[in-house]
């Protein structure tokens, strides 16, 4: 009798699950296990709250199925021992997970555990490509979208789904496990409220958020996307950052709808959503082949930026939206009321941290992975370091976004900021986003923490010092 562990990861799905296929096929019986590690890199409070409900929706489906989740925490190496040693197991299967340490972690993994003499196999769950697999002519990687985006075209994607075995052999007797409740993933003091209105994580979760974006939001992406005040996007950053949903589906879903419906407009939504889902992609290749990004900037003239050092009272204004610039403000309690920010905010709070308060954009970037349900390594260090000028594809250091400008453009009416500042619920349209300059300032509600002229030429200063 052969037995595997399928050892869950940033994977928590049944349907178009390698891993899990891989194990049926070839043992008979299988043992899912997720294990909480100490010792791998700190998750933030958001992320916690999102692996705790999803943990608990993978184990309801396994459980529909015959199977249960065993949760255990310690060492991975140790914790898989343990259950090798008390399940009998002959073979193990994982689907890989593209962080530098992750990466570290697994090949020790691999080759003590296959010292041990037993089977280890991994698969691609996450990506659509892997990171290898789109290169340059030369072998290099890319460190430029459109090129890329080119390149994985012409590759293709598998679209090829599969779906959920519809039962599954029990677990062995005799295996002892952690309880949900023993890993402590949500929060001690519930600030978690907001989290649980507007989020359903787990797999089932993560099919409607799907379905309703293709049927609702897809036929406008294109223009929606950049307004924080509709509901433009797919919201399923945390869904694919916890393996909820396969990339491949997101695809294939998308282009079962076009061909129903042979719209070219609904194409060109389409074409410009898929476009976002490979930057997902590219994102990912660029933290496999410059793994010291995640602190480091990939321009190395950045290094010598002169960022403030004197920041702390900024930086606490800035996570607690009170800075006084309503669209970062609206964007920073957003995120700490629901754990998301609108893609447009994102880069309008992180330019404001960045340039305006020359705070650095590592700091911008913790406080990201702290509160941010789809917190993602690789989409994190891409993001801030597109923003802050220092990463790939970058946009120009010199386009500092204005606040007002993009506040007046992207929510046109005021509608979002009103929604999380409600200091400016009274305050006309005209000078929602300027409210310093409206005929009576809003009380209750700051003045600017900076001159947004002033700063940016400052920021345009510290830039030219560093560009030679
Ligand atoms: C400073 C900054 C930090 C960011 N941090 C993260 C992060 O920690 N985790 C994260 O998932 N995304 C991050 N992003 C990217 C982006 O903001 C989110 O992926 C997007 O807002 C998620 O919303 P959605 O699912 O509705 O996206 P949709 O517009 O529906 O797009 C579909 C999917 O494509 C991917 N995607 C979309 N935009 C981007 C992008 N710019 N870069 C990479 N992938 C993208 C996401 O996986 C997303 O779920 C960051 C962006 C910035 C500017």
């Amino acid at each position: 009798m052969s037995t595997a562990l399928i050892w869950f990861r940033r994977d928590l799905r049944l349907a178009d699950n390698p891993a899990l296929l891989a194990a049926l096929a070839r043992c008979d019986r299988i043992i899912p296990l997720y294990i909480d590690m100490p010792d791998a890199g700190a998750d933030g409070a958001a992320s916690r709250w999102w692996l705790h409900h999803s943990l608990a929706a993978l184990d309801a489906a396994l459980r529909r199925r015959g199977s249960a989740l065993l949760l255990r925490r310690g060492p991975a190496l140790e914790v898989l021992r343990e259950c090798i040693g008390a399940g009998a197991v002959t073979h193990l299967f994982w689907n890989r997970v593209h962080e530098p340490e992750a990466i570290a972690r697994d090949s020790g993994i691999k080759q003590a555990l296959r010292a041990d003499g037993i089977n280890v196999e991994s698969s691609n769950a996450t990506l659509l490509n892997e990171p290898w697999q789109v290169l340059k002519a030369d072998g290099m990687p890319y460190r430029v979208f459109t090129p890329y985006w080119n390149a994985a075209q012409k590759r293709g994607f598998d679209l090829a789904l599969t779906t959920a075995p519809g039962t599954l052999p029990p677990l062995p007797p005799h295996l002892h496990g952690d309880t949900l409740a023993a890993l402590q993933l949500l929060p001690r003091v519930r600030w978690d409220e907001g989290l649980s209105t507007h989020w359903q994580p787990g797999e089932n979760g993560a099919r409607a958020r799907l379905d309703d974006f293709i049927d609702t939001a897809l036929a406008a992406y294109a223009s929606d996307r950049d307004r924080p005040d509709h509901a433009g996007t797919s919201c399923l950053s945390p869904h694919l950052h916890f393996g909820e949903i396969s990339p491949r589906r997101l695809l294939a879903a998308v282009e079962q709808h076009t061909a129903a419906h042979r719209d070219a407009g609904l194409l060109q939504n389409a074409e410009s959503w898929r476009r976002q889902v490979i930057w997902r992609e590219f994102a990912h290749q660029l933290l496999h082949h410059f793994p010291h990004t995640a602190t480091q900037p990939l321009d190395a003239r950045f290094e010598r930026f002169p960022w403030r050092r004197d920041y702390q009272e900024d930086l606490i204004a800035w996570q607690f939206g009170d800075t006084g610039i309503p669209i970062v403000d609206a964007g920073m309690r957003e995120l700490w009321h629901t754990g998301w920010m609108h893609n447009r905010v994102r880069m309008i709070a992180a330019s404001f941290l960045t340039k305006n308060l020359l705070i650095p954009w590592q700091e911008g970037a913790a406080w990201f992975n702290d509160t941010l349900v789809d917190a993602d390594l690789a989409n994190n260090t891409m993001g801030w370091q597109w923003v802050a000028g220092c990463g790939a594809d970058a946009a120009p250091y010199f386009r500092i976004f204005n606040p007002v400008t993009q506040g007046e453009k992207f929510d046109p009416r005021g509608d979002y900021v009103r929604r999380w500042v409600p200091e400016l619920s009274s305050v006309a349209d005209s000078h929602v986003h300027q409210p310093w300059n409206a005929p009576q300032a809003p009380a209750h509600y700051p003045p600017p923490r900076v001159d947004l002229k002033a700063s940016r030429e400052q920021a345009l200063a510290a830039y030219a010092g560093i560009r030679s």
